[in-house]
């Protein structure tokens, strides 16, 4: 079996970064550290960094005074800042840089008084950040059929995307956002690093018989990513090399490899061993 393992598989900057911040200042501090929600969705990855002394707080409030609490690369809403900022303990902010991009973008948006559409997936951390940067003049949108469905009211419009949304998602609703807001300003903030990964996917089509993506199903963009690989070749999702099936792969000769950007390299390395030895 020929694997092609893509370039871009696995940890993005953003999430690399935020890693080695929590196991830098964990190591620092020489006591265990905490994160506001999970740092990133890989539970296997999680683990790692328990071991390294960091845990997800799901209520920081409970912290003991002295506490160190570490802000995830999803960036978090200005009130969330300010309620945490309120607690007796120390932060250490590991907003993806790019997240913050869109933060700000938002913020300027809606102090210029525009509505601040946001493609995103409503529960996502980022999303729910953006939304407070864009205070009350923010919305969320899943699809072309939501922006036909805003109000008659709103007229000076934004559009902006959590980083890691699909590139023609974001295509066809800005055609959508144009149609009805011919003067809307289109912002399109999908990060580079979810760019090269959706981009490389349709490269490795050409050359693959089926592909092989890794990543948690708690992981949006992974999952957003397996959604792509699907519409292109024959895919399977996997967590783990645990849950590949040797009968998935009957007469396949070269299997594409790509994986979230929450998923640590070696678990993609073991899934790429397992599915060579088919
Ligand atoms: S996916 Fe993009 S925005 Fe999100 S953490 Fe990675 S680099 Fe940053």
């Amino acid at each position: 079996m020929n694997i092609i393992i893509a370039k871009s598989a696995g940890f993005c900057w953003g999430v690399r970064r935020a890693v080695e911040k929590a196991r830098k200042t964990a190591n620092d501090s020489k006591c265990t550290i905490f994160t506001d929600g999970s740092l990133i969705h890989n539970a296997h990855m999680m683990k790692m960094l328990e071991e390294d002394g960091v845990r997800q707080s799901a209520d920081p409030a409970t912290l003991p005074p002295g506490s160190t609490l570490l802000i995830r690369a999803h960036g978090i809403s200005p009130e969330r800042l300010a309620m945490l900022q309120s607690l007796p303990i120390n932060l250490v902010d590991a907003t993806c840089p790019d997240v913050a991009r869109i933060q700000q973008m938002a913020l300027e948006h809606a102090d210029k008084g525009e509505t601040v559409l946001i493609l995103g997936d409503p529960d996502h951390a980022e999303v729910i950040g953006l939304l407070g940067f864009a205070k009350d003049r923010g919305r969320v949108i899943t699809s072309p059929h939501d922006v036909e469905a805003l109000p008659a009211e709103i007229s000076n419009v934004c559009l902006v995307s959590q980083s890691t949304q699909s590139m023609e998602l974001f295509r066809q609703i800005t055609q959508a956002v144009l149609k009805r807001f011919p003067e809307a300003t289109i912002l399109n903030t999908i990060c580079n690093a979810t760019r090269n990964r959706q981009g490389e996917l349709e490269k490795l089509a050409t050359l693959c018989d089926k592909f092989v993506v890794v990543g948690s199903s708690a992981s949006a963009n992974t999952q957003r990513l397996a959604q792509i690989a699907a519409g292109l070749l024959d895919t399977v999702v996997v967590d783990s090399a645990a849950e590949l099936k040797e009968s998935d792969f009957e007469n396949v000769e070269t299997v594409g490899i790509t994986a979230g950007a929450s998923t640590p390299d070696f678990i993609i390395e073991q899934v790429a061993e397992r599915v060579k030895s088919f």
